[in-house]
C-alpha cells in the first residue's frame, strides 16, 4: 500500500484481525455488525505508521459517543499545555484560539478566561449541541478548506490553532492541513497534540490501534506531512496524557524561524528507537500479552471467579476483540457514560451498566480496559466501599492489583 502521508511503499506491521469500530456500541444483543480488517503498517521513508483500511469520517464521526469526560488528570493536562504554550510565548491574553476536533469544548472551556476568543469546530451534531449549551461557541462541521473559510468570514483569523488527537482521525490530514493554510495569520502557531508513537510501541499500546486511529505520528511523519504543506516544525513537547503524547507547534515557512533545540533533541532518541525492528518487537508483544490475558481469563473462570470489565472504551474494544473475549467469559462492563449504559460492546457483546449497579455485585477481578485512568478508577471503586474486587492491568504488560 502506500504511505498516506509521503506516497512511499509501506509494509505491514501488526494484524489485529477483522473488527467492527471500535466506539460502535449495539442497542441490542441481537444487533449484527459489520467487521473490517484492523491492519498496521509502516512507511520507512516518513517513519509514518498508518491503518491500512480507513473508514470514511462520515461513518465514524457524524453520531460519534466518545465525550471527553470530566476528570481531574485531564484538567492537570490542560493546565499543563497552557502553561507550555504561555510560557513560549505561543499564547497570549490577547490571543483567538480556533480549536478543531473540540468535543464538548472542555480545553476551551479552561482556556477562554485567558486569551480574547475561543471557537470551536467539531463534526458531532450531538457533540456540538452540548459545548453550545455550555456555553462554548462550537461550530458542527467538519474542518476542511471550505469550513476553515467560513471561521475567517465569521470570526476573523486566529492567532492560535489547536487540534489535539484529530490529526490521527481522518483518513487524510492533507485536508486538515489546508483548512490550516486557508485560515491560520501569517505569524499564527498550529499547535497538534497526539499520541506519540514511540510511547505507543514502548509500552505495548497496541490496544491504541482501532478503526477511528488511522495515524500513529513520529516527529519524521509530522514533519514530512508539515514541510509538504509549507509549515515547519518549530517545537516538539512531550506529555503523560493518554499513554504518553507528542505535542507539536508549527509556524508558516519564512526568514525569522527559530527552532527551539527540543526538536533535534527528540528527534534523535527517536531515530533510535522506532525503526523496523522495534516495530517488530512491538508485534511480538501484542501477540504475547494476547496469550497471557487469554490464559489468565480462563484460569480464573475455570476457579470460579467472575469478572467484569471497567470502561467501554474504545482500547478495551481492540484488546477484547483481539484476544477473543465475549459476554461468555465477562457479561458486564462499567462506565460512567451515560450515554453507553445499556448498550453492548461491539463484537464482544458485553453490556454496559453504571457504575453503581456494579457495586451492587461487584465481581472478584475487573479487567481494567480504560488502563490510563487506571489510579482514578481504582480510587473510585475502593472509596465506594468495594475493596473486594482485583484489578487485571493489560498494559504495559499483564498484572494483578
Ligand atoms: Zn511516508
Amino acid at each position: 500500500m502506500a504511505c498516506r502521508i509521503c506516497n512511499s511503499f509501506t509494509e505491514e506491521v501488526l494484524n489485529l484481525g477483522l473488527t467492527p469500530p471500535a466506539n460502535s456500541l449495539l442497542d441490542s444483543s441481537l444487533a449484527v455488525q459489520q467487521t473490517f480488517p484492523l491492519v498496521l503498517e509502516l512507511c520507512e521513508s516518513c517513519y509514518n505508521v498508518q491503518l491500512r483500511d480507513c473508514l470514511s469520517s462520515e461513518e465514524l464521526y457524524l453520531k460519534y459517543l466518545y465525550i471527553t469526560p470530566e476528570s481531574t488528570m485531564l484538567t492537570r493536562h490542560y493546565r499543563y499545555l497552557y502553561g507550555y504554550l504561555e510560557s513560549s510565548g505561543y499564547i497570549k491574553k490577547e490571543s483567538f484560539v480556533v480549536e478543531v476536533g473540540s468535543n464538548v469544548g472542555l480545553f476551551l472551556k479552561f482556556i477562554r478566561n485567558k486569551v480574547s476568543r475561543v471557537v470551536g469546530i467539531d463534526p458531532a451534531e450531538n457533540i456540538c449541541k452540548i459545548a453550545n449549551e455550555a456555553g462554548v461557541d462550537t461550530i458542527c462541521d467538519f474542518f476542511n478548506s471550505e469550513s476553515a473559510l467560513i471561521i475567517r468570514d465569521q470570526y476573523g483569523v486566529p492567532d492560535i490553532i489547536i487540534a489535539r488527537h484529530c490529526f490521527a482521525h481522518n483518513s487524510n490530514p492533507h485536508v486538515l492541513m489546508k483548512g490550516v493554510t486557508t485560515l491560520l495569520s501569517d505569524s499564527g502557531y498550529l499547535v497538534i497534540e497526539n499520541s506519540y508513537l514511540l510511547n505507543t510501541i514502548e509500552n505495548n499500546e497496541f490496544d491504541q490501534v482501532y478503526h477511528e486511529h488511522m495515524f500513529y505520528y513520529s516527529i519524521r511523519s509530522m514533519m514530512a506531512l508539515l514541510n509538504i504543506h509549507g509549515l515547519r516544525l518549530i517545537d516538539v513537547m512531550t506529555s503523560l496524557i493518554h499513554g504518553g503524547s507528542i505535542v507539536f507547534v508549527a509556524k508558516r515557512e519564512n526568514d525569522g524561524i527559530i527552532i527551539n533545540p527540543s526538536v533535534n533533541e527528540y528527534l534523535e532518541c527517536e531515530q533510535m528507537f522506532i525503526n523496523r525492528q522495534s516495530l517488530k518487537n512491538f508485534a511480538d508483544k501484542a501477540y504475547e500479552i494476547r496469550g497471557q490475558i487469554g490464559k489468565l481469563i480462563k484460569n480464573l473462570r475455570n476457579t470460579g471467579k467472575t469478572i467484569y470489565t471497567y470502561g467501554a472504551t474504545a482500547k478495551g474494544n481492540t484488546l477484547l476483540n483481539f484476544v477473543g473475549l465475549t459476554c461468555n467469559e465477562i457479561p458486564l462492563c462499567i462506565d460512567s457514560t451515560p450515554g453507553k449504559q445499556g448498550k453492548y460492546l461491539p463484537q464482544s457483546y458485553i453490556k454496559v451498566i453504571p457504575e453503581d449497579e456494579g457495586l451492587l455485585n461487584p465481581p472478584d477481578y475487573f479487567l481494567l480496559t480504560a488502563w490510563n485512568y487506571r489510579d482514578e478508577i481504582i480510587n473510585k471503586v475502593r472509596e465506594a466501599g468495594n475493596y473486594h474486587s482485583k484489578f487485571i492491568i493489560p498494559i504495559p504488560f499483564v498484572h494483578i492489583v
